[in-house]
């Protein structure tokens, strides 16, 4: 017996590296958005082995710290991606990634990922939003974009969240506890916000505004989403997504359930992640 395999069996010598066929594969996900930096980080096509979410997006060292963070998370480096896959609104501006796709594509295969059954995707980002067809094999058939307006956008969110002085993610919290919805009836955000300073400046309890502040994003978005067609199941995918009072007016709105992943805000970096791998397999021919 050659004395390599004799030193190796007497553990004095580490074991061979394992054969490349038998290395998990990664694959990333990085999806650039105008407030927001995702990455997912995923392992042979199929397991998230990290995730990232940092507030800062296109045009910040947003997209490097998530990237920073997502490897971190999976315990490996850049080295080890066989393939990314970036998208959001400032996937040209990354340089890294070995193709482009846009993020209707990448919400459509990441919450076909998720929920195969789902047909509808109302994804609600920092500045626009989107309703989308999906067909059986998570590919977008068709949507309508708002990316003219902040009404019905996360930026109207957050404008009501700092007059309020309240973080986004208590939003849910205090529409939780409405017992009316204060309905807004501007729906240019300057003019929203002054109607929301009057209306606490009358009296009116913060929770009910928030009802009301929820209920006119998903309201304009839920108008979107019918001009697509609304077809069950619908799912909401996005950073406003996380938001409890925004997804029940948006059943209210259309008269359907909404399904909901806590990973709403990864799903355009999951479906980079998962169409990375598609495209490394289709070069390779095979994981
Ligand atoms: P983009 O890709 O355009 O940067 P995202 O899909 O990441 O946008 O969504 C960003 C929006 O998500 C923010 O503008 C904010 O309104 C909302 N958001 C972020 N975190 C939360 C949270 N924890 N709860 C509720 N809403 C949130």
């Amino acid at each position: 017996m050659p004395a390599l395999y004799q030193a190796r069996i007497q553990g004095r010598l580490a074991p061979a590296p394992l054969p490349r066929y038998n290395a998990p594969m990664y694959t990333l996900g990085i999806d650039i958005g105008s407030t927001t930096s995702k990455c997912v980080v995923l392992r042979d096509g199929a397991d998230i082995a990290a995730s990232s979410i940092v507030i800062a997006g296109t045009g910040t060292n947003g997209p490097a710290r998530a990237l920073e963070q997502a490897l971190g998370g999976a315990g490996i480096t850049m080295g080890d991606i066989a393939y990314t896959v970036a998208t959001g609104y400032g996937r040209m501006k990354y340089e890294n990634a070995d193709e482009q796709l846009s993020e209707l594509s990448c919400h459509a295969i990441g919450v076909h990922h998720m929920f195969p059954s789902v047909r509808t995707v109302i994804d609600i980002g920092g500045q626009d939003a989107k309703a989308l067809k999906v067909n059986d094999r998570g590919r977008m058939t068709s949507f309508v974009m708002n990316d003219k307006c902040a009404a019905g956008t996360g930026r109207f969110l957050d404008v009501m969240a700092q007059v309020l002085q309240m973080d986004i993610s208590d939003l849910e919290v205090q529409a939780a506890r409405a017992k009316k919805i204060n309905a807004i009836s501007n729906t240019c955000t300057v003019f929203a916000e002054s109607e929301v300073i009057s209306q606490l400046s009358n009296g009116e309890a913060i929770s009910d505004i928030v009802a009301g502040i929820c209920d006119s994003v998903a309201k304009r978005t839920a108008a979107l989403a019918e001009r697509v067609g609304v077809e069950e199941d619908v799912c909401m995918s996005g950073g406003v997504a996380r938001n409890g009072g925004v997804r029940k007016a948006m059943e209210r709105a259309l008269g359907v359930p909404v399904l909901f992943s806590p990973l709403s805000q990864l799903m355009g970096a999951l479906g980079a992640s998962i169409a990375a791998a598609e495209k490394y397999r289709d070069k390779t021919g095979g994981l």
